[in-house]
């Protein structure tokens, strides 16, 4: 949802902000360009124009104005998360000690299974692409049968779309080497019809036995059935999948990205399943890369598969500042404008994501939606400000999106907490905000949760970062909870609102004054 600044942010509000107005005002000097353009001035502007009578001018369009200044951006897309990029610096390590272990199949043996372990924007993803279209380049090259299968289980989160979906790529790439195989085939049944002599190159004694090799492969290809994307039982789409693969010789690397998704959602039988392959099949060899997220996640598999799955493991450390930079600069050589960047940007933003665990995406996210922003003050330069405003932007939108997701329960929970700090109290506990979430469910017909089911609700948004709960020791009273806001009120608040549920409340003054009757 960053991907694009739409019209409703960064405009009148950020202008209004004494935070904002500074760089603006200063680097700039025509006044009209010192608040954020918006279509008005532009229409405006031309309407000026139009009216002197200048026809050059008179012609000039809508998006002329825009298009005027300095472009920013010489190519925007290598800023964006699906780029994958051919150099990664700072994982020279990681990416050598795939490739050592994944060599093993360009010599026709099995490589180990390997677990690929980091926080997110570590670079596993980008790397564990590069090393298999750097294996796949490399088997071609070499004629030695061996295909990387990339399934991203964030999406494929059930053993049945994960098999499936495997099963359908092997039976299309069969198909492709059956037609091959057959065009060739005819190809030589057509000139040995004419001369029988042709067959003598051949493994072929007679044209008969040409045609029927050519039938059995056409039989081939009718026995590969698509595996539709629901209702078959699993087993035979495991099935499927294992003689697609088993079809001929070759070694296949299976990288199951987010596998931890993949576990979470549906345990661990496809991982079960796709471990002991190799015990049975005849011609193809299978080996696995789990790459995951969570560094715990393997806690949760069966012993069998843990050992098998982590035979070699691969840790994705977080980058810190200065590799930050370096991954910044190199996408920036060919993003930017020669000197759209300031001096200050990249280190800021790499600064910035390195807070951020250490993720090189949100460092890519900043730099381009920074530079996005420059280009909407249409100046030519990024400044320092615009990565501030760019953090700031990306932060709201966490909390917008992380918010509006919530379940209808802990929506109320923290309208309620909202509430109660509009109305200037402090030290919120969790009685006080239970009482004001009964009142608020009574109103718009929602169940009513235990105050037990409340505390936890509100453990959860404090993990999501939305408050803040810290234990306070009350004495001999015992210990309760002080909660208070760790995201901006009035958006938090235009966003519970905007849900049709909470945005039939209108005046919630009452709910207020309910908690000092209780
Ligand atoms: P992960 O899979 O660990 O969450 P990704 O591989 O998706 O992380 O990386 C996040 C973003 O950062 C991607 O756009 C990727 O291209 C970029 N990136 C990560 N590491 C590097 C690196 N060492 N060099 C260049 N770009 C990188
Ligand atoms: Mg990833």
């Amino acid at each position: 949802m960053t991907d694009s600044l739409d019209d409703s942010d960064a405009g009148p509000d950020t202008s209004e902000d004494p935070e904002y107005s500074l760089s603006s005002d200063d680097d700039t000097t025509d006044a009209q360009s010192s608040q954020t353009p918006d279509l008005d001035d532009v229409v405006f502007d031309n309407l000026d124009t139009g009216s002197t009578g200048d026809s050059d001018e008179a012609s000039r369009g809508l998006f002329d104005d825009l298009l005027e200044g300095e472009p920013i951006f010489e190519n925007k897309e290598v800023l964006r998360p699906s780029y994958t990029p051919h150099k990664l610096p700072h994982r020279e390590e990681q990416i050598n000690n795939m490739a050592t272990i994944l060599v093993t199949a360009l010599r026709g043996d099995t490589p180990s299974n390997i677990l690929i372990y980091g926080k997110t924007g570590t670079g596993k993803t980008a790397s564990a692409k590069f090393v298999s279209e750097e294996l796949e380049t490399t088997s071609q090259k070499y004629e030695v049968p061996c295909e990387v299968e990339y399934i991203n289980c964030e999406v494929t989160d059930t053993q049945y779309r994960v098999l499936a979906q495997l099963a359908n790529k092997f039976i299309n790439k069969n198909a492709d080497v059956i037609d091959d195989r057959i065009e060739t085939l005819e190809d030589v049944l057509s000139r040995a019809r004419e001369d029988a002599t042709e067959l003598e190159a051949t493994e072929f004694d007679s044209v008969d036995a040409l045609e029927s090799e050519i039938d059995a492969l056409e039989a081939d290809k009718d026995d590969f059935e698509e595996v539709p994307m629901t209702g078959w039982p699993t087993d035979r789409v495991y099935s499927s999948f294992f003689d697609a693969v088993d079809y001929h010789e070759r070694v296949v690397v299976i990288m199951l990205d987010e596998i931890d998704k993949l576990v979470e959602k549906s345990g661990d039988d496809t991982l079960y399943n796709l471990s002991r392959m190799n015990s049975e099949l005849e011609n193809s060899r299978v080996s696995i890369m789990g790459i995951s997220n969570d560094l715990k996640f393997t806690d949760f598999l069966d012993p069998r598969v843990k050992s098998s799955l982590g035979e070699e493991e691969i840790v994705f450390p977080p980058y810190d500042a200065n590799q930050l930079r370096d991954i910044l600069q190199a996408r920036a050589d060919v993003a930017f404008k020669g000197s759209a960047l300031s001096d200050d940007v990249i280190p800021l933003c790499a600064a910035f994501a390195a807070q951020e665990h250490g993720d090189a995406r949100r460092a890519l996210d900043l730099l381009r939606t920074a530079g996005e922003l420059a280009e909407r003050d249409q100046t030519d330069q990024v400044e320092e400000d615009h990565v501030r405003q760019a953090q700031e932007k990306i932060e709201l939108d966490r909390v917008v999106e992380v918010v509006r997701t919530l379940p209808t329960q802990s929506k109320i929970v923290l309208f309620a907490i909202i509430l109660l700090e509009k109305n200037g109290v402090r030290n919120i506990n969790t009685g006080e905000v239970f009482n004001i979430y009964k009142n608020l469910c009574e109103e718009i017909d929602a169940d009513v949760l235990t105050q037990r089911r409340v505390t936890d609700l509100i453990s959860e948004l404090d993990m999501l970062g939305i408050v803040n709960a810290v234990v306070v020791s009350k004495g001999r009273y015992g210990r309760t909870k002080e909660i208070s806001l760790s995201v901006p009120t009035e958006e938090t608040e235009a966003v519970l609102l905007s849900d049709s549920r909470l945005g039939d409340i209108d005046d919630v003054q009452p709910f207020v004054q309910a908690r000092f009757d209780n």
